[in-house]
């Protein structure tokens, strides 16, 4: 399907995704004519079915010397919360060593600063965004509650939590089962140590959310190309792009957001970026099946639990497999069994499973920034477990970028050179 109009764009995002479409309505927002082009679709991938969680406070990168000694664990445990198969392992060696030299204390304050900057650009960022592209009756400022196995992991998250509070992020511990039933009801009185957020923020359903970016898109006039993208071209005025149907397009901007596939664009230009697919599982359970109060991580588990409107999401893992395997939903069905014995009353039947393609870069920054080969070319990918959270913010800073005006953060971390 095609709803093409016949003036050439200024502008050509590539990826319908949560990146694509803020970007897009956001330089509409500037008097810019934009064409998007998908092969699937609106919202058709990663997008589509995450958690549904705006958690500003996640400004400590996953990149850390305690992550990098749980390595070996990987390995090991096929359906653990970070895993790797067999098959990919060779393949994976490379970016896990870049993973590895990104994990550098001196590299990971750097990562953090830039982290910082982004996070608060786009907490900043969403009322305006979301009054603009009229999405605001479609979030919400419920909180959340992460939730320790132990008194020690609980005692470092503590630590990062009071260092937080340095950006205005506030937070409470929840010490007793008792005191976190109080929040949670119904969750296994092992659990004895929680941290209470205000920050987080929500969308009713991912899916919902973009696609009202996507209605707001078609309402000011934009075009959607179904079709997919196989290289880029940049030449001395304008960029041009060779669609899996035999046709061009062109403009004198083009912005990729192709999340977890933009390397393969962007090596068309000459531009190598070490990007990962982090793959996800969830099981999304009907409504009725917990009683759910707050959006929960289970952080010694990397689980994420959300009310959404398509019902509760229970999931989480990275798991390092690339763009072609097939999913392992074993990985869904262990997230699944696990949470029930957190709550032994959740009703685990009637679940759709799903696995999405985080687009995970080494060092837990997203790339923003003009292609270093192709000057027409600006790239917005990368945003890991955290594309819908950056959203706002990534496409105040493309705007900026696209429009040649003072960025609102600096944008030297997130170019592409870095690699
Ligand atoms: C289980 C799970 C839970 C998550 N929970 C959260 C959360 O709670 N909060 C949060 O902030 N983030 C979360 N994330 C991460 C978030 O979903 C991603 O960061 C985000 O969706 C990435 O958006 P994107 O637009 O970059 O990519 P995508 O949504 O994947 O969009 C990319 C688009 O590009 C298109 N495309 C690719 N290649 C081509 C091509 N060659 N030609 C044409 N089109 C192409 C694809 O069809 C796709 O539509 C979660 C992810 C997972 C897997």
């Amino acid at each position: 399907m095609t709803h093409e109009k016949s003036a050439k764009p200024d502008v050509i995002v590539i990826g319908a995704g949560v990146i694509g479409m803020s970007v897009a309505v956001a330089l509409q927002d500037r008097g810019l004519r934009v064409t998007v082009v998908d092969r699937k679709g609106v919202a058709a991938e990663t997008s589509r079915a995450n958690a549904g969680s705006l958690t500003f406070s996640s400004v400590d990168p996953q990149n850390s010397p305690a992550i990098m000694r749980k390595v070996p664990k990987w390995f090991i445990d096929p359906t653990g919360p970070f895993a790797i198969p067999a098959r990919y392992a060779v393949r994976a060696v490379p970016w896990v060593w870049r993973f590895a030299s990104a994990s550098r204390p001196a590299r990971v304050a750097e990562t953090r600063r830039a982290l910082v900057a982004l996070m608060g650009l786009s907490h900043d960022a969403l009322p305006r965004f979301s009054e603009m592209a009229g999405t605001h009756n479609l979030l919400h400022n419920e909180g959340g509650l992460e939730i320790y196995d132990t008194e020690g992991e609980f005692n470092a998250a503590l630590r990062n939590w009071e260092r937080r509070t340095e950006l205005g992020l506030t937070f409470e511990p929840v010490r007793g089962a008792k005191a976190i039933s109080d929040f949670q009801p119904g969750l296994n009185p092992r659990f004895e140590h929680a941290i209470h957020t205000t920050v987080w923020h929500g969308v009713t359903d991912p899916l919902d959310y973009v696609e009202a970016l996507g209605e707001s898109f078609r309402a000011r006039g934009g075009t959607l190309t179904i079709c997919g993208v196989n290289t880029l071209t940049d030449g001395s005025e304008e960029c041009d792009i060779r669609l899996s149907d035999g046709r061009s397009l062109s403009a004198k901007n083009v912005v990729v957001c192709a999340g977890a596939w933009s390397h393969t664009l962007a090596r068309t230009l000459g531009d190598k970026i070490p990007l990962e697919a982090g793959r996800g599982y969830n099981t999304t359970l009907p409504p009725s099946a917990l009683d759910l109060r707050y959006a929960l991580l289970f952080a010694s588990h990397a689980m994420f639990v959300s009310r959404l409107t398509s019902g509760i999401r229970i999931g989480g893992a990275v798991e390092l497999g690339g763009l072609d395997l097939p999913p392992n939903l074993r990985i869904a069905d262990a997230l699944l069994a696990k949470a029930k014995t957190f709550f032994p009353d959740l009703e685990t039947d009637g679940g759709t499973q799903w696995m999405g393609y985080r687009p995970s870069t080494p060092d837990s920054l997203p790339v923003i920034g003009k292609s270093p080969h192709a000057p027409h070319v600006t790239y917005a990918f990368g945003h890991g477990q955290y594309g819908l959270t950056q959203s706002a913010g990534t496409a105040e800073l493309v705007t900026a970028l696209v429009l040649g005006e003072p960025p609102p953060i600096d944008p030297t971390p997130f170019r592409a050179e870095r690699f």
